[in-house]
């Protein structure tokens, strides 16, 4: 983007999360989206495996990620994961859960990795919010859709277990209403 003080080029601050002119040393801190990702801009050469156009940089919860302007979704080295869950967790005072169960057709789904165009793996994500997601264990990054980060975060801790428990006591009183029947 270009300086709205003095129309100068803006950079993004050297392992920082906000742009900086080169000029007259301006800032601006980019508004993050409902999934915390601040848009810093920079071009990438990695496609957005959903759409093809040009992923562009971003920071989420201080790690720096590549994003997609159109679809949201979003790009996470693997080392910064759990990091970055642990700290939009952290801003969050409520869980807003809707308890939602995966979404078992997004298992079909292709996803190539926008860093080696690879097929990811796509799977369930084995912590909390009932999301699919896809990995590729080559380039250890992890690719998010829009709002499935959200769903992690804002998930309570152990949720998964509880859905799972749930279902296994429906299905114990579907047993016991049927032989009850027989
Ligand atoms: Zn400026
Ligand atoms: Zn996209
Ligand atoms: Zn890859």
């Amino acid at each position: 983007m270009t300086c709205p003080g003095c129309g100068a080029a803006m950079h993004v601050a050297a392992g920082k999360d906000f742009l900086v002119c080169d000029y007259c040393g301006a800032t601006h801190f980019p508004e993050a989206n409902p999934d915390g990702v601040r848009v810093l801009g920079e071009a990438t050469e990695s496609p957005c495996p959903r759409c093809s156009i040009t992923l562009v940089t971003a920071s989420l919860a201080g790690a720096r990620v590549i994003y997609c302007n159109h679809c949201h979704g979003v790009l996470i080295p693997m080392d910064d994961f759990m990091g970055v869950v642990e700290e939009l967790r952290s801003r969050h005072e409520t869980a807003a859960y809707t308890g939602q169960q995966p979404d078992w057709h997004d298992l079909d789904r292709t996803t190539a990795c926008p860093n080696c165009r690879k097929r990811m793996d796509t799977h369930p994500y084995g912590g909390p919010g009932n999301v699919i997601i896809d990995t590729c264990e080559d380039c250890s990054v992890n690719w998010l859709d829009y709002g499935e980060l959200q769903r992690i975060v804002r998930a309570p801790d152990g949720h998964y277990a509880i859905a799972l428990d749930e279902d296994e006591r429906d299905k114990m009183a579907l047993d016991a209403m049927l032989n009850d029947h027989s």
